[in-house]
């Protein structure tokens, strides 16, 4: 049997940076999604893979222990002594080569998936909140992919002085396909789609870009990478020679090159509750701002619309005229509406005419009406009015 390997990294549509690194190579696969401000997600999550990177293949379950107990000391060590480093974190799934098998440890919520015979079956149990909920019977694995608190992880490398990593070994078979992947493949494709990807019949440096895509296209709501691993018969020589070349991460976010990410959601480890708050806080004041410069502005639109409503009103007040009553009983021409609006009079008085008493019941009518009329109509009604008397 052989192993053939392949790997690749996005920074997601959203995110800035990437905040995930990888190993792909040397018998080491691994991927560490990491969480913090400013560079220090990065800086974890690099830290762990450079230690991991000299795991040995056939290394034993003590050895590799052992790389994540280191690991997870110098990213606590350094997050103490530096304070832009304050609180960073590492998730951490990691495959070492050793014969025939996979040896697995795992902290945190990205995973580990075997696609064997045509069936997809997660390696790794997620240390999140949710992942707990759903294996204590609280939540479905649907009701969990969509919970708020679903990015809330229990477990982290750095976080902490001492971590437990899950650890087991998994035999491997011809044909199988394995993946490592950051949750932002696992949140953003149903094991479906990863199903149908990863079981590909490719390079699979062709299927690790395939399944990054994937999730470029699910949303890429978060940094996304996979390293995909494909076991290969090679006619039966003993245990599994390492195959491949280097692998080559895509665009971004590979080991030498990642950096860091404010992303618009944070994910939130134990010992990062401060430095998050911090973060939302921030967030929460831009949004009031926007909201502010939101209002602002409706409000102007507002006043402005009622000033062209009121000008446009004057201008029309303008050319209307009509015939009424003043309070001494005579008919009289006005100019502008007849209405009062707001306590303001809209009319004034032009000039009178008749008594309004003694006239014809169809005369009073008309004027009763305050029929607009046109300035000249007005004033022959009103002057044809006081001739008659
Ligand atoms: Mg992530």
């Amino acid at each position: 049997m052989r192993l053939k390997h392949g790997a690749a990294s996005h920074v997601g549509l959203i995110r800035r940076q990437n905040e995930d690194s990888f190993v792909a190579g040397g018998g080491v696969y691994a991927v560490c999604d990491g969480m913090g401000g400013a560079r220090a997600g990065e800086v974890a999550s690099e830290t762990a893979c450079r230690v991991l990177m000299r795991v040995p293949q056939d290394a034993t379950e003590e050895r590799l222990a052992a790389a994540v107990a280191e690991a997870n000391h110098v990213i606590f060590s350094q997050s103490l002594a530096e304070p832009s480093l304050g609180g960073m974190g590492t998730t951490l799934t990691a495959a070492i080569q050793t014969g025939g098998s996979l040896l697995v440890a795992h902290v945190g919520d990205s995973r580990a998936y075997l696609l064997r015979d045509g069936e997809l079956t997660q390696l790794t149990e997620d240390h999140s909140l949710v992942g707990e909920m759903v294996r204590r019977g609280q939540l479905t694995a649907a009701q969990a992919a969509a919970h708020p608190h679903r990015s809330v992880i229990t477990r982290a490398l750095g976080t902490e002085e001492e971590v437990r990593p899950d650890i087991f070994c998994v035999d491997l078979e011809p044909g199988d396909h394995i993946v490592i992947c950051s949750d932002g493949l696992s949140s953003m494709v149903e094991e479906e789609g990863i199903a149908a990807v990863l079981g590909r019949d490719d390079e699979p440096q062709k299927i690790a870009e395939a399944l990054v895509a994937a999730a470029l296209e699910g949303g890429g709501e978060d940094n996304v990478t996979a390293v995909v691993m494909v076991v290969e018969d090679d006619g039966g020589s003993e245990g599994l020679a390492e195959g491949g070349v280097a692998s080559e991460g895509s665009a971004s976010g590979s080991l030498a090159e990642g950096v860091p990410v404010f992303g618009p959601e944070r994910r939130v480890a134990p010992g990062l509750l401060l430095r998050n708050r911090g973060e939302g806080l921030d967030r929460a004041r831009g949004w009031l701002r926007f909201r502010r410069r939101r209002v602002i502005m409706a409000v102007g639109i507002a006043l402005l619309l009622v000033a062209v409503g009121l000008a446009g009103l004057a201008a029309f007040n303008n050319t209307v005229y009509f015939v009424g009553t003043t309070p001494e009983g005579l008919v009289a021409l006005y100019h502008g509406m007849p209405q009062t609006i707001l306590g303001l009079s809209m009319h004034r008085l032009v000039e009178v005419g008749a008594a309004y008493t003694g006239l014809e019941a169809y005369l009073k009518a008309r004027i009763d009406s305050h029929e607009l009329v046109s300035k000249e109509e007005g004033q022959l009604f009103v002057r044809s009015l006081a001739l008659q008397h």
